[in-house]
């Protein structure tokens, strides 16, 4: 090769041509350097999740298995040849198949066995890059056995009590037709008992539907709900809670109705009600409202009543969390009503919006999702 012909072929040393080479590989050398900190994190990040006691398995967009940690050979059963196989043909069960077809995955999937084994388990799906997934698998059988018996204990405890206060209430509605003198010296004695006995009859009542709520949700089979019809009987029963003071307006679209489990929606409705005439002075307005809009639908409770600070709202639905317990008391409170609306929204996976001005009044709304609505 001539001289021309090399410098033809090889830029110059300096020059544009050197600047430029020189700025090639410099961007080269910087691409290098970054492939190889993103192989070093994407490294370091599979050590750190074999740490993990879950089992931890990322698929690809099609649910091909890419990577797992060494928990999912354990838990799961996989193994290195499963690389590259679809999850669906590892874990064959109806419940899992269906979850990953979902395209929201909140809430976890609570599995009683899994691959042969008889245990609780808790499956979560976490959507990243590009609709690929990781799978999370908790072993939660210990969580579990724990909650489930402080829900025997709460449903246990409230079931015994039931028979010991209606002995007692029985007595007390007797001691009421008691002959002459005694009957006014005791008059007052006796009507505090039975308005204390009543209350702790609700409050029994209310612990009892809490716990069923509890232990069915995960079991309940889900049946069509006719809401307007629900409505109908409240805002009978409304004006049976001595709320003849109250002006109460219902607003329901007939025929819309929920796939769900009746007596905890009856609860959610029939509590919020309730609040908005025991927390609204005499006189004022009570809007109830049921309708359906493009996000789903909605079950409204609006009242001209005493009103909530920003700071309470947060922790109404605690239980027996009261913003005033005092005037909770005197109403008839329990202050479990709010736990149960909470807790029979989340069986339907819906939520619960609350606004509410100091002396102006409260507006609670329920959105219930477009998949459990029935036309
Ligand atoms: P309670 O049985 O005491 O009413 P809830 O769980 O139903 O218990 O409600 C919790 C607290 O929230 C109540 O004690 C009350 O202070 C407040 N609250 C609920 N609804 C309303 C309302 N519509 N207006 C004002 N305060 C309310």
């Amino acid at each position: 090769m001539d001289e021309r012909g090399s410098q033809a072929t090889f830029p110059p040393a300096s020059g544009l041509w050197s600047e430029l080479s020189y700025l090639v590989s410099k961007k080269q050398r910087a691409l290098e350097k970054h492939a190889d900190l993103q192989l070093y994190k994407s490294e370091q990040f599979k050590a750190a999740s074999m740490q993990i006691p879950d089992a931890i398995v990322s698929l690809d967009q099609d649910n091909y298995i890419e990577w797992f940690n060494l928990p999912s050979q354990s838990m799961l059963g996989l193994r290195r040849q499963d690389r590259g196989r679809k999850v669906e043909g590892i874990i064959r069960q109806p419940e899992f198949i269906e979850y990953l077809k979902l395209t929201d995955y909140q809430d976890a999937l609570i599995l009683n066995s899994l691959q042969g084994k008889q245990r609780t388990f808790e499956l979560k799906i976490i959507s990243y890059f590009e609709s690929h997934k990781l799978l999370v698998v908790r072993d939660i059988t210990e969580l579990y056995q724990l909650a489930q018996i402080r829900r025997d204990f709460i449903a246990n405890a409230s079931h015994e009590l039931r028979t010991p206060l209606t002995v007692l209430k029985g007595y007390l509605e007797l001691m009421q037709d008691m002959p002459g003198e005694q009957q006014l010296l005791w008059k007052t004695p006796l009507e505090h008992m039975e308005n204390q006995s009543n209350r702790m009859q609700s409050i029994i009542e209310d612990l009892l539907i809490l716990s069923s709520m509890e232990s069915d949700s995960i079991t309940a089979e889900a049946s069509i709900v006719d809401v307007p019809e629900i409505l109908q009987n409240i805002s009978i029963e409304a004006r049976q809670l001595g709320s003849d003071a109250h002006h109460i307006i219902f607003e329901i679209t007939p025929n819309l109705k929920l796939q769900g489990h009746t007596e905890p929606l009856k609860s959610v409705f029939m509590n919020l009600v309730a609040n908005a005439v025991r927390y609204s002075p005499e006189g004022g307005n009570i809007t109830i409202r049921w309708y359906l809009d493009k996000e789903g639908a909605h079950y409204e409770v609006k009242d001209q009543g005493l009103g909530i600070a920003a700071e309470h709202i947060p922790r109404l639905t605690e239980r027996f969390y009261r913003v005033d317990k005092d005037r909770s008391r005197v109403t008839g409170g329990t202050g479990l009503g709010l736990s149960i609306v909470k807790h029979a929204l989340e069986q339907h996976g819906a939520t619960l919006n609350v606004e509410s001005v100091v002396g102006k009044g409260s507006f609670f709304r329920c959105d219930f999702p477009l998949d459990i609505v029935v036309q």
